[in-house]
């Protein structure tokens, strides 16, 4: 599948819509999308191609910051429900996630246990109700997706949004992930067709990194918090 997420002023929903359609090659059994504005997060999602969302909409949400996906499904058919991003019960985190989680069965019920409510029948459903039961006792949303994606065991590439917050977190572990620096937007993808149309200085993350991308900043960390340096690349593609 492919994942695009934006960080910028003026309104991310063009942004990732056209990123998404860049990425179907990937993998398109199903399409969405998760913005942030003033009022929460929104998702907007449902199964078929990019083009099926974009007619969904009567008209763009409006929010800058934002995450993406197209599916290509390994755990649960191509539904709705089933379609990324994925929330926590309330709907306050939004994730959206590359590749398969392998102990998704036994989160799930430790979950469920702790009063999580499930709505899809996918493995990355777990995700953003692990980062809501971090948060809980964290009250550090860094901290949280760090220690969710260290429960996590599996592959993946994911990026997410919280309520309330100007900010895209970010991880991965076997599934690729690229992040895009324009002079006033950041982009994480899949690949670098989805944000190509912006920028072409890019920095290829690596297993284990952790990536928080806020409207004026950028940081790389490892799994245990420490800063990772990472050098920027100029995209030569002829497309
Ligand atoms: N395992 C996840 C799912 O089935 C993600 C698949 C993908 O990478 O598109 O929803």
């Amino acid at each position: 599948c492919g994942i695009i997420a934006r960080v910028g002023n003026g309104n991310a929903a063009e942004t990732l819509l056209s990123g998404l359609e860049n990425l179907e090659y990937r993998g398109y059994d199903s399409a969405g999308i998760a913005v942030q504005n003033g009022s929460g997060v929104k998702v907007h999602k449902c199964s078929g191609e990019v083009d099926r969302l974009k007619s969904s909409l009567d008209t763009r949400p409006s929010g800058n910051i934002g995450i993406g996906h197209t599916r290509w499904s390994t755990h649960g058919p191509p539904t709705d429900e089933n379609a990324h991003p994925h929330t926590d019960t309330a709907g306050d985190v939004a994730v959206v996630h590359n590749g398969v989680i392998d102990n998704y069965d036994e989160l799930r019920a430790d979950l469920q246990e702790k009063g999580h409510v499930f709505q899809s029948d996918t493995d990355t459903e777990v995700i953003p109700h692990l980062i809501d039961e971090y948060l809980d006792e964290t009250d550090d949303t860094e901290r949280a997706v760090r220690k969710a994606v260290d429960t996590l065991e599996g592959s993946y590439a994911i990026a997410a949004i919280v309520d309330g917050e100007e900010a895209v977190y970010a991880a991965r572990k076997g599934s690729p992930l690229v992040l895009g620096l324009d002079d006033e937007e950041w982009f994480l993808a899949s690949d670098v067709p989805a944000f190509l149309d912006h920028t072409d200085q890019v920095i290829y993350l690596e297993d284990g990194d952790l990536v928080v991308l806020e409207p004026d900043s950028y940081r790389i960390t490892d799994l245990a918090g420490e800063p990772i340096e990472r050098s920027i690349d100029t995209v030569d593609w002829d497309p």
